[in-house]
Order: C-alpha cells, then sequence, then structure tokens
C-alpha cells in the first residue's frame, strides 16, 4: 500500500474518528442538557419541600404554644374547680368503675376524721365498713351487716335512690350518687340537718295546730251541748209555761223569752256548724230516706211561727215524682229548714210555696231534684242577691234589719249543696217575693214509691173551694192530672153556686173569707146535699176535731196535704161501696176513733233522761196522754227496766252518764235478738253537730228529736207507736204525718 493510500487511509480513519468525536460530543452536551433541566427541577422541588418544612415548623411552634396555653387553663380550671368543691360545705367524691376513690373534697373526708385510709384508692365498700366500725353513722337498730348490704345494693343501681343517714353527732347527711358514663360514680354528700329540724319543726307545729283545732271543735262541740242544755230547759219550760193562766203582760214576758231561746239554739248551731265545714270535718252521710216527708216534716216545724204571722205554708209535690231517694235527709232537712225558714222568716203576708219537681233517669236510677221556696216576701234588691250566699251578710237595710239571724244560713246551704254536686240560685224583686231554687242529683232508692190513683170514672167532678189562689192552682193541677174535671172557686157563696149533681167531691179550704169548712159543710147538707163527700184542708185539723159539727164531713186533710194521704183519701171517696151508703157510713168511717176497753192497758213508755229539767219537761208535755210514763236516768238502768217493764216506747237521751244513749240502745237491741220484737228507740239529743243523726241511727235507733223538746213532736211520736192492745193515749192530738 502506498503512502499515500496510506495518508489517504489514514485521513479516513482521522476524519471518522473525527466524525465519531463529534457524534459524542454532541450527545455528551444534549445529555449535559438533559442534567441540567433535571437539576433545576430538582431544586425547584427542594425549594418547595423546604417551604413546606418551615410551615409545618412554624405551625408545630404555634400548636405547642396553644398547648401550653391550654394547658395553664386546664391548669387553673382544674384549680378553680377543686376550690370550689372543696369549699362548698356539702361532700364530694368521685369513684371509677372499680368503686375506688378517685377524689374526694374536705367536707367528705372531714366525716372521717382524718382516718389516713380514707383517701383516694379506697374502696366503698371499705367506706361503708368504716362508717360503722368507727361509729360515725347511726344506724339505729339495724344491723352492721344489714346496713352494709343495704347501702352495697343501692350503690350498685343504675339510678341509686337517694338515702338518708344520721351521724353519730346528730346529723342528717343525705347521699346522692349518679352514676356515670364507663362506671364513675359522683357523690354527692349533703348535709341536710337544719331542713331536717325544720321539718321537724314545722310537723309540731303542725301537730300543736291540729291539737288546738282539735281541742277547738272538741270546745266547739262541748260548748254546744252545756249550752243547749239549759236552753232546752228554759225553751221547754216556756212552753209548758204558757199552757198556764197567765196575764196578757206574762205572757209576751214568756213568748219574748221562748222566741230569744230558739232565736239563740238557732244562732249556736249555725256558729257549729260553719266552724265544722270550714275545719273540713262536714261530711255527708246517705241513706235512703224519703224526700217528700222529710219536706213535710220541715213543713210542720215551721207551722207554729207560719200560723203566728197568718201565713199559708204551701207544699206542691209533683204528683208523679218517686220520693224514695239515696241521700242525706239530715242535711236536705237543714238546706230545707234555712231555706223555709228564710222565705217565712221575710214574709209578712202571703204564703210560701215550696215547689218540687224532677226528671228521674230511670235507666241511670237517679233523678234531678229541682226544688224551689217560693215567698211573697220583702224580696231582695237586685245588686244585694249575689252578696246574701256570703259568710255573715245580711242585706243591709232597714227592713231587713228588723230580721234577726247571723248572716251564716245561705252560706251554709250554698256549701251543702255544692257538697251534694248541686248548685242554689234566687230570683227576687224587692217588694214582691223571692223564689230560692236549687238542683240536685240523687239516686233513687228501691221502695214503695206512692202510686198515683186513676180518678177516671171515679171522681169525675171535683169542686175545689179554695180562697187562696196558687193553692187552687196547685189542686186543680193535680186533680186534672189524675183524671178528675175541676171546678175551682175562692169563696163558699162561689161553691154554692157553682154545685150541681155532676159534683162527686168538694175540698173545700177550711178558712175561707166568707164562712169557714164546716158552715159550708152545714149549709150544703142543710140544701139537701146529705149524700156529696165534703173533704175540708186545714193546717190546723185538731181545731175541727172539737168543733160538733165535724161529723157532716168525710175528712180533714192536714196542710200541706202529703200525697200519700192525699191520695188514699181520693181512693177511698171513690169507692163505689163508699158513694153507696155515704151518709150512713159517714160516722163510721171518718176519723174514726177506737172505743176504750176496760181491760185495755196503758201504752208504756220509757224515759231515758239524765236531767232532771228534761225530767220534768217530759213529763208536762204527756201529763194529758194516757200512758204509763217510767224515768231512768242513765243507760245502764234503761237497759235493766227495759226488761222488767217491757216498754212500747223508749225516748232515750245520747248524753248520760255511766252508759250512754247509743250504748244503751245496743245492748237492748243484742237482748232483742231472737225475740222478734224490737221496740222503738227514739233518741232525744242536744247534739246539732253533723254525723250526729247518722251515728244515732246507726247506732240501731229508729228516730232522733232534738232538743229543744217541742210538745207536738213529743206526743206524735207516742200516738205513732201505740200498739193495737194498748188503750187510746190521746184523742185531741193528730197523729204524724
Ligand atoms: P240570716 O237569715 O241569718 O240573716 P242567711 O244567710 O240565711 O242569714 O240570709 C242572708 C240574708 O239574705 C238575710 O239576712 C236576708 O237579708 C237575705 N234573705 C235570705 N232569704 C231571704 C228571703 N226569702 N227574702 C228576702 N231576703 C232574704
Amino acid at each position: 500500500m502506498s503512502l499515500a493510500e496510506k495518508l489517504a487511509q489514514e485521513r479516513r480513519a482521522r476524519l471518522a474518528a473525527e466524525r465519531l468525536l463529534h457524534l459524542k460530543q454532541a450527545e455528551l452536551s444534549a445529555a449535559n442538557r438533559k442534567l441540567g433541566r433535571h437539576a433545576i427541577a430538582l431544586t425547584r422541588q427542594i425549594d418547595e419541600t423546604q417551604a413546606e418544612v418551615a410551615t409545618i415548623r412554624d405551625e408545630n411552634e404555634k400548636v405547642k404554644s396553644d398547648l401550653t396555653v391550654a394547658n395553664a387553663k386546664i391548669e387553673v380550671a382544674e384549680r378553680r374547680l377543686w376550690h370550689s368543691i372543696q369549699t362548698i360545705p356539702d361532700g364530694f367524691a368521685f369513684f371509677d368503675c372499680n368503686n375506688t376513690l378517685i377524689g374526694a373534697n374536705a367536707a367528705y373526708l372531714s366525716v372521717f376524721d382524718g382516718l389516713e385510709e380514707v383517701a383516694p384508692g379506697i374502696t366503698y365498700p371499705r367506706i361503708l365498713e368504716i362508717l360503722t366500725h368507727e361509729g360515725i353513722v347511726d344506724i339505729g337498730t339495724e344491723q352492721a351487716e344489714d346496713w352494709h348490704a343495704r347501702l352495697l345494693a343501692r350503690w350498685d343501681q343504675p339510678y341509686p335512690e337517694p338515702e338518708v343517714i344520721q351521724l353519730w353527732n346528730g346529723q342528717y347527711i343525705r347521699l346522692i350518687d349518679q352514676r356515670g358514663h364507663g362506671g364513675d360514680v359522683l357523690s354527692l354528700a349533703l348535709n341536710i340537718t337544719a331542713s331536717v329540724r325544720h321539718e321537724a319543726e314545722l310537723n309540731a307545729a303542725r301537730e300543736r295546730a291540729e291539737a288546738a283545732n282539735r281541742a277547738k271543735s272538741a270546745f266547739l262541740a262541748n260548748m254546744s251541748h252545756e249550752i243547749r242544755t239549759p236552753m232546752n230547759g228554759i225553751v221547754g219550760m216556756t212552753e209548758l209555761l204558757t199552757e198556764t193562766p197567765l196575764n196578757e203582760e206574762q205572757r209576751l214576758y214568756l213568748n219574748t223569752i221562748r222566741n230569744s231561746g230558739e232565736a239563740l239554739l238557732v244562732i249556736i248551731n249555725d256558729v257549729l256548724d260553719y266552724s265544722k265545714i270550714e275545719a273540713d270535718r262536714l261530711s255527708l252521710h246517705p241513706e235512703k230516706f224519703d224526700l217528700e216527708r222529710c219536706i213535710l216534716e220541715v213543713a210542720m216545724l215551721l207551722q207554729p211561727s207560719v200560723r203566728d204571722k197568718g201565713l199559708n205554708l204551701l207544699v206542691d209535690y209533683d204528683l208523679f215524682l218517686p220520693t224514695l231517694f239515696v241521700g242525706d235527709p239530715g242535711r236536705i232537712r237543714q238546706i230545707l229548714t234555712n231555706l223555709v225558714g228564710n222565705a217565712v222568716k221575710f214574709t209578712t203576708e202571703g204564703h210560701v210555696l215550696i215547689r218540687v219537681t224532677g226528671v228521674p233517669d230511670a235507666g241511670a236510677r237517679r233523678c234531678d231534684i229541682h226544688i224551689a221556696i217560693e215567698d211573697t216576701g220583702i224580696g231582695i234588691e237586685a245588686d244585694k242577691v249575689t252578696h246574701i250566699f256570703g259568710e255573715f251578710n245580711q242585706v243591709e237595710d232597714a227592713q231587713n234589719r228588723q230580721f234577726e239571724g247571723t248572716g251564716l244560713g245561705l252560706a251554709i246551704t250554698k256549701r251543702l249543696i255544692t257538697m251534694m254536686g248541686g248548685n242554689v240560685w234566687v230570683e227576687s224583686e224587692a217588694g214582691r217575693g223571692s223564689c230560692f231554687g236549687f238542683r240536685i242529683s240523687l239516686p233513687t232508692a228501691e221502695g214503695p214509691q206512692p202510686a198515683p190513683p186513676d180518678l177516671a170514672g171515679r171522681l169525675r167532678h171535683v169542686l175545689v173551694v179554695e180562697d187562696l189562689a196558687v193553692n187552687r192552682a196547685i189542686l186543680t193541677k193535680q186533680l186534672d192530672r189524675l183524671g178528675s174535671r175541676v171546678s175551682a172557686c175562692a169563696t163558699g157563696t162561689e161553691a154554692l153556686s157553682l154545685i150541681d149533681g155532676s159534683v162527686d167531691l168538694i175540698l173545700c179550704d177550711h178558712d175561707l173569707p166568707d164562712m169557714d169548712g164546716l158552715e159550708l159543710a152545714t149549709t150544703f147538707r142543710d140544701k139537701g146535699w146529705r149524700d156529696l163527700p165534703i173533704v175540708v184542708m186545714s193546717a190546723n185539723p185538731a181545731t175541727i176535731r172539737v168543733d160538733p159539727a165535724h161529723h157532716l164531713i168525710e175528712g180533714v186533710l192536714q196542710k200541706p196535704i202529703p200525697r200519700a194521704e192525699l191520695f188514699s183519701r181520693l181512693l177511698a171517696l171513690g169507692e163505689p161501696v163508699f158513694k153507696q151508703s155515704r151518709s150512713e157510713e159517714r160516722e163510721a168511717i171518718v176519723d174514726h176513733q177506737p172505743i176504750p176497753q176496760q181491760d185495755q192497758r196503758q201504752m208504756r213508755v220509757l224515759a231515758a233522761e239524765d236531767n232532771r229539767t228534761n225530767q220534768l219537761i217530759l213529763k208536762k208535755m204527756t201529763k194529758d196522754m194516757n200512758i204509763d210514763l217510767r224515768f231512768v236516768s242513765n243507760g245502764l238502768e234503761a237497759v235493766e227496766t227495759f226488761a222488767s217493764f217491757d216498754p212500747d216506747l223508749i225516748f232515750m237521751d245520747i248524753s248520760m252518764p255511766k252508759m250512754d244513749g247509743k250504748e244503751a240502745t245496743g245492748e237492748i237491741r243484742r237482748r232483742e235478738i231472737g225475740t222478734g220484737r224490737q221496740v222503738p228507740i227514739v233518741a232525744l239529743t242536744a247534739h246539732a253537730m253533723a254525723g250526729d243523726d247518722q251515728g244515732i241511727l246507726d247506732a240501731g235507733l229508729d228516730h232522733y228529736l232534738t232538743k229543744p223538746l217541742h210538745k207536738q213532736l213529743i206526743q206524735q211520736m207516742i200516738l205513732k207507736h201505740c200498739p193495737d192492745g194498748a188503750c187510746p193515749v190521746d184523742e185531741s192530738t193528730e197523729p204524724a204525718s
């Protein structure tokens, strides 16, 4: 190979090497450029990371400082909390779920008087043991084990009931434990000594007050008896004195004494009743009773003042309304006595009408009863009407002040009616009269209710002669509802002009303006109406019976007329047999009095009464009666004499020495067992307080009469119970209706 070739070859090789070098250099610079870019990216990344790290470092610093502040705050709060807990005077402690004490305040620990064992770490059961072992708690008669068991059982409850313990020093601690989440228990030990003592003081004060109240009630009850007994003597004796020969002046004095005595008794009763209602000691004693009888009894009691004032007292008891109900008859009588008594008191002329209507609910066996007491008295101004039902409230005007009273009657009445679930109202017009009404709903009682007779075809036409328009209207309505045609007139003269052959009965009032009932009857008989039945109505039938002309009439009806009496009288008059032989049989049928027979014995009446004055009164009141009256002065003697004397009737005082009237009655009733006999026993009681009547009837007595004794009521009781085998006790006294 030539040199040139060699040179060319070398040049080519050198060129190739240079090209390769060039290539490698290009590659290298590309790699360099890439590296440079990568380095830049890395640097940027490092910068960012460094910035982030700086931020986190800053935040960390902040969190650290916040934490320090928070810790400081927590420390302060905890210190304050503990400080507060330490300063409260009641015990405070925490237990964990294992019943281990975590912490307690000084008050809690102070109870243990420095016992080192009682510190955080001690368990609750051990604390209970220390309490009893060291005598810190007074567990009374309970055994320590029982006490531990009881308190541990309580502690284990999810919601333990508060428990009061007493410490050795007489302090009372109320334990209140509350279980939190995770079983921790927060325990409070409240010192309630002051409130327990306060409560004890209050209890003692209340007991003292109750005892004082009881003493007051007992005092009132005793006072009632103590005042009423001599008052009864005064009133009873004055009643007897009025029957002796007296001049006008003496009679006036005597009447004043009697009226004042009776007024005083009413006041005493009112005050007693009111204080009883006030003390919430008045309760109702429902029993089966006859409402109509109750109303008639009230009417009869008030009859003397009605008669003295020349008023008419009327009862319009709905003919178809039942009469047997379940209620408290004593209290219903009291309501009626107040309302009817007021009506009589505040009326100087005209009438007082007791109107009874009702809406029976057969399904519910109850009846809504409306009783209205209507008078034609002084009335009440419209602006005073609501005022009068308040305590001690009276209408204050000259006209009213002439009437005595306590102003308690209506307040008591209203309370009693409210207690019975009813309501009371009044409608009144000054100068014209008042109408007091009340509504009560009472269950109807089993028993025979008066059945209204059907008079159609029996007494087709009745002539009513009555000057009092309201009574005329009542009788007309009643007879009309029973099926009779009624002609009504106000005077005897009118009656004489109205009479004709169609009239089956003349029902006439005794006090007619132009003639009395017997004069009218005489005129009718003289004019040839011999067979026409005539029945006279009078509030005072005794005066008619003593009149020689009384044989001219078929009978007397006592006003206000009981429905049963009216029904039976009308039925008897409507009997065909009666109609045929009327004039012949009149004497035998009407007001027949049995003729005394020689061998008949006297009615035996036993009176148990310790008070000499009352014995005397009873003796005088029955002096005209043909009875064998024997006195004993206590319950023991009553029981003994009952066996030997075999009385037909016993009057029994309730408050007597040795054995009281209720006990004596109980003993008599025991002795009667198996004999088939039950002697009627009538309580004579001075007690007017609530529940007395019920207590008396519960004790086995049949009736009761409150003192002062009234001659008429005593005589009626005797008449009512006179046995068939005994001779008549009296011929002039009206039997009880
Ligand atoms: P008292 O009759 O003892 O005064 P009440 O409480 O029974 O007490 O009656 C309160 C008052 O209501 C009576 O004083 C009287 O002014 C008035 N009052 C009650 N009933 C009637 C009546 N029927 N007519 C007129 N006023 C009456």
